[in-house]
């Protein structure tokens, strides 16, 4: 930006913070995604920002629904002004999710937009941030197999805090205790409680499950989960009809057709004895796997509880679970469709998403400045656009793959 003043070598040690102006600028603005009250930066981390060189603006009540006022913002440091201050002023954005259309068409070259902006899921996006000439980093195509990476791990931050609250919504929507109790009224039998997938936020729901006293059973199919629920007080569930199914860096591979129909017939009976069932199963890229079926929800007892990390518009783990609906299946089964259980612990969720920032912040920014360096491997995987155009290979892959497309449904 042409108004950008380096700081000077000398600035973290001056004692008055200098006005807004003097330094590069990093805004954080309220989430505009439906039913999302995380904020991307806590009052706690505005010092961060400021000794890395930079004045922090927040937008009025940006934090509110996640109970961080703007006076705690304030006393840390920050300015709090409007949006349109903060999109004029910023040379960095942050964002939990990505910036509003309307936002989009404000932004300036050279402005740098944090995220997790999902470039995989709309790479047209990424395009269209691209050709405002802004530099896009996203969170969530951090590549999470390296160890130096490992802070700035948002979808690990945010899937653990979701697992946690799924094991808390299941609970309450049970009716039933989950520890075995002897009382004076008789011996209560304990909740048996059924999770499928455990990667980050299945082994959350497994820990949290375990802690509440409920015998819990964890499935997945890479085998190294095994070890893991294990690990956590679970118990793991192997099928016989599929073994493995592991894919690139670590993930799970999308199953064929016939593996899956296989999967579900099997997970049927598992299904049916559980009271709870939590699903969490992702294969990135793709829709989620079908897991559980009309059929198997329909063989559960009346009172039963499942808990749909996955449903979304794509298509959930349950067959018969909405997003952000609870359904009430005619054999007394609640089927909650939770995909986005981490803004409904947003205190907590934005705290770990904020440290991710700062850690991010320190990777990326060299004397007050993002200084791009497409030779690092984690700048590859989360830079997504720079200089103008998409520069992350798998975003631009997809990208170019859909515009043929369209050109050839326009022919
Ligand atoms: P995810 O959200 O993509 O998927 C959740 C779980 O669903 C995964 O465990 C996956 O194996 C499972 N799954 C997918 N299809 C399934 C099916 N048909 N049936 C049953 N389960 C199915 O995954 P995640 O939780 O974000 O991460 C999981 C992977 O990423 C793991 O390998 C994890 O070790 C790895 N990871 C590594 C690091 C690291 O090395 N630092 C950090 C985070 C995650």
């Amino acid at each position: 930006m042409s108004d950008r003043v380096e700081p000077s070598a000398t600035s973290e040690e001056t004692v008055d913070k200098p006005s807004v102006g003097a330094a590069p600028v990093v805004a954080v603005v309220a989430e505009t995604g439906e039913g999302e009250h995380r904020v991307a930066l806590v009052p706690e981390d505005v010092a961060k920002l400021q000794s890395a060189g930079f004045d922090v603006l927040v937008e009025a009540d940006a934090g509110k629904r996640a109970w961080l006022l703007d006076d705690a913002y304030a006393r840390a440091g920050a300015t709090v002004v409007d949006r349109s201050t903060c999109l004029a002023r910023a040379d960095v954005m942050l964002f939990v999710g990505r910036p509003s259309d309307a936002d989009v068409k404000k932004l300036k070259p050279d402005q740098v937009v944090i995220g997790m902006l999902a470039p995989l899921v709309d790479p047209g996006f990424a395009v269209r941030l691209g050709d405002r000439g802004v530099t896009a980093v996203s969170l969530d195509t951090l590549p999470r197999t390296l160890s130096r990476a490992q802070s700035m791990d948002a979808l690990s931050s945010q899937a653990n805090v979701a697992g946690y609250k799924a094991a808390l919504v299941a609970a309450n929507a049970y009716g039933r205790y989950y520890p075995l109790l002897m009382t004076a009224a008789g011996t209560v039998r304990p909740a048996e409680v059924l999770v499928l997938g455990a990667g980050v936020a299945g082994l959350q729901a497994i820990a949290t499950t375990h802690r509440l006293g409920a015998i819990v059973r964890g499935y997945d199919v890479r085998p190294e989960a095994k070890e893991q629920v294990e690990s956590l007080g679970g118990r793991f569930v192997e099928l016989k009809s599929v073994a493995e199914a592991v894919g690139e860096g670590g993930y799970a591979r999308a199953l064929t057709a016939e593996e899956s129909k296989a999967q579900q017939e099997e997970l049927n009976g598992y299904v049916a004895q559980h009271n709870v069932v939590i699903t969490t199963a992702q294969v990135p890229g793709r829709r989620p796997p079908l897991l559980v079926t009309a059929d198997a929800v329909s063989a559960m007892r009346a009172g039963s509880v499942i808990v749909d990390m996955a449903a979304s518009s794509l298509g959930g783990n349950v067959e018969v679970s909405r997003p952000d609906e609870t359904v009430v299946t005619a054999n007394g089964v609640t089927v909650i469709g939770a995909g986005n259980l981490a803004s409904t612990m947003a205190n907590g969720a934005s705290t770990a998403y904020s440290h991710n920032i700062c850690a991010l912040f320190a990777h990326l920014v060299k004397d007050g400045k993002v200084v791009v360096d497409l030779a690092d491997e984690i700048q590859e995987g989360v830079v997504i656009t720079s200089g103008g155009k998409v520069v992350n290979s798998a975003t631009a892959e997809l990208a170019g793959r859909a515009a043929s497309k369209s050109l050839v449904n326009g022919a």
